[in-house]
């Protein structure tokens, strides 16, 4: 097992924690992801068919622009093998201490996702409205790619009509995507809040999971503010980065649960529909023994053995052609074989950031 990786969710993560960041109250990475980690292997020091993954640099505890020295060396570690994937920051800080990122390296695919509570003075968030005008106004001067990231919307909080007006019509005059979602309320979460009297709550008729969820009615208002003001919006980061990198369909191969990302409100959705129905089924670059097969309603291995607490209609009802394995795959080996491929994979699993060693070129 190559322990000196850590893929999770969207993203080849790369960077350290820092034992300090902005104190947001519903972080999930200071509760959630390991806090004493420093990962700097490069996609292409494993394997040459990862030079196109996504990167993103210092997701852990420790916002990129509290850690500047060390961001600019993973930035310029990625420049020397020339990465050519989408290399994102992930930031509610002052993104101008990057200035002349993009001069310095014209050949990276740089993106940076300007994080946002959409409420100014929160007692739960430091973001400030203020500050995302300035960064989403620094993008454009810098050159770089960029998108909002409205996370989490809570209950009672920031889900507001006039914040989510806010929020929009300033991605509106700055021409970009926002990716947004609810709050993840895992059981540790929930006792932590409990404990510490964060007064969080999840949406009426729903409870606190892994699934981030919205209620109908700000799902809702999200899309008709959206498309009022002409702005793409996405619930998943993975599709907003397959939409402003140019791809051809979601990295993430969220169109084999299209109901439970909304696929038929994306602009996306076309494309992604076509690629579903006709993969391109090369799989040279996949090292372990597979099969292609197409299957119709099949039920995703941790739902069919109760491994998994997120369970959603679609889990049971995949269908499309996929790659099918007798070996036990880790949860990352899954992720780099959609990026790689555009298919989802049927096979045993277990959760885990790290790559099975049968990619090591
Ligand atoms: S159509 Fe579905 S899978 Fe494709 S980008 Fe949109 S939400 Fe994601």
């Amino acid at each position: 097992m190559n322990t000196n990786i850590f893929i999770q969710k969207s993203f080849w993560l790369l960077g350290k924690a820092l034992p300090k960041c902005f104190g947001c109250t519903y972080c999930r990475a200071q509760n959630e992801m390991p806090l004493n980690v420093k990962y700097e292997t490069l996609p292409t020091e494993v394997n040459t068919c990862f030079k196109d993954v996504p990167v993103a640099i210092n997701l852990w505890y420790g916002d990129p622009t509290l850690q500047v020295d060390y961001t600019w060396h993973i930035l310029n570690k990625l420049n020397e093998v020339r990465h050519a994937g989408p290399i994102c920051i992930i930031t509610k800080g002052n993104a101008t201490v990057f200035s002349g990122v993009y001069k310095k390296f014209p050949y990276l695919d740089l993106h940076f996702l300007f994080s946002t509570f959409g409420v100014d003075n929160s007692q739960f968030c430091v973001s400030k409205t203020s500050q995302l005008i300035s960064n989403l106004a620094w993008a454009i001067t810098e050159g770089v790619k960029y998108s909002i990231e409205f996370r989490p919307i809570i209950y009672g909080i920031n889900d507001n009509l006039e914040t989510l007006k806010r929020v929009v019509t300033i991605a509106a005059a700055h021409k970009c995507p926002i990716g947004y979602s609810g709050l993840q309320g895992t059981p540790n979460l929930v006792n932590i809040w409990g404990t510490n009297h964060i007064p969080f709550k999840p949406y009426p008729g729903q409870a606190f999971g892994y699934k981030k969820q919205l209620s109908g009615e700000v799902e809702n208002n999200i899309r008709r503010l959206a498309k009022e003001y002409n702005v793409p919006i996405f619930p998943k980061t993975a599709c907003l980065i397959s939409y402003i990198h140019g791809y051809k369909k979601d990295y993430n191969a969220h169109y084999y649960r299209p109901n439970e990302v909304g696929c038929k409100h994306c602009v996306m959705n076309t494309q992604c529909e076509m690629y579903h129905k006709c993969p391109d089924t090369d799989t040279s670059m996949i090292p372990y023994p597979h099969i292609i097969a197409h299957k119709t309603n099949h039920i995703c291995h941790h739902a069919a053995h109760n491994l998994c607490n997120s369970v959603t209609p679609d889990c049971s009802n995949i269908s499309g052609t996929m790659l099918q394995t007798d070996i036990e795959l880790t949860s990352a080996d899954i992720r780099v074989t959609k990026w790689l491929t555009g298919m989802t994979v049927d096979c045993k699993f277990v959760e885990s950031p790290h790559l099975s060693d049968f990619w090591n070129k």
